[in-house]
């Protein structure tokens, strides 16, 4: 398969056509970044890398870490997790608290604030330093030498946290937080705050195409059978209230960040990263999503 070739074809017709949305702002520092970036980086089974465009530049990786922070945990304790979290579609947007409520505290999935949130509090209550433990799960799953978290997005986010607390705080009051909010908090600020380029993202989603192998890390990551599910839930869930439409355009298993970028995964075929900082009011790149509607059409293939 000439993936090369392809991705080129793509990066130039989403050029060409320039759909356009709007940076991310409620975080201030985001809002920085150069709208104009645009890059794609697909790896395939053996570590072939296929670039174009900025596809070596850093970005704020944001809700995509949700997926690996979900991947740490959910080989430990799957099934004691499952009664933290759900495994529905939520129809909401990624920061909703309403439903919360009437979920008597058990977020709708793990992908939503709520969820990855109480996914973080998992990650505390497991490890001694949750946060240097998901830099070493990026750095072997990736193979990549040190990962960075841009301390200026980290800050910009704290300062703007009271949505997420508060998230934190219902969570609690229904006795699903273990741990001290503000501690937590920090945690999933910083693990949102990383930057990776898109190669490297893209390679840190490969054992999710590979049955939970990773070809970086030598070793099995999550069983096949996790590896299923996590994809599953990326199909269902990753890009919020627009999950279908992602699923019905692409056909792929993905995730979404307010940084611009998005992590797809073809099974036992490729791993795929794209970055574009323009948001749609959903909160999804959308030159991402129409790049990757236009990787399947030109390959003939998704999940489907
Ligand atoms: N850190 C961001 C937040 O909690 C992540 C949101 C996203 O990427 N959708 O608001």
């Amino acid at each position: 398969m000439d993936y090369q070739h392809i991705i080129e074809d793509v990066y130039q017709e989403v050029k060409s056509k320039n759909p356009r949305g709007k940076v991310a702002d409620y975080i201030p520092e985001l809002a920085n970044v150069d709208a104009e970036k645009f890059g794609i980086a697909l790896v395939d089974l053996d570590g072939t890398v296929y670039g174009v465009g900025d596809y070596e530049q850093p970005f704020s990786i944001q809700s995509i870490s949700k997926v690996h922070t979900l991947s740490m945990v959910a080989h430990v304790f799957q099934r004691k997790l499952w009664s933290r979290v759900n495994v529905e579609p939520s129809g909401n947007p990624f920061n909703s608290i309403a439903q919360l409520e009437f979920e008597k505290g058990i977020p709708r999935n793990p992908f939503i604030n709520a969820g990855a949130l109480v996914i973080t509090d998992a990650l505390t209550t497991k490890f001694d330093d949750p946060l240097e433990e998901v830099s070493r799960f990026i750095h072997e799953v990736s193979g990549k030498e040190c990962v960075t978290i841009n301390q200026d997005v980290m800050r910009s986010e704290l300062r703007h946290s009271e949505r997420n607390t508060a998230l934190a705080y219902f969570l609690k009051a229904f006795q699903n937080f273990d741990n001290p909010v503000e501690e937590v908090i920090q945690t999933y600020v910083a693990h949102c705050s990383m930057e990776m380029c898109c190669v490297d993202l893209a390679r840190s989603f490969s054992f999710l195409a590979n049955d939970g192998y990773s070809i970086y890390a030598n070793r099995e990551i999550v069983t096949e059978n996790v590896a299923r599910r996590i994809n599953a839930l990326m199909l269902t869930c990753g890009f919020y209230d627009e999950s279908g439409e992602f699923a019905f355009r692409v056909g792929l298993p993905g995730k979404s960040g307010v940084g611009g970028g998005v992590a797809s995964v073809m099974p036992h075929k490729f791993s795929i990263a794209v970055w574009s900082p323009e948001l749609n009011e959903k909160g999804n790149s959308v030159k991402a999503i129409m790049a990757l509607e236009l990787l399947t059409d030109k390959l003939k293939f998704s999940l489907f």
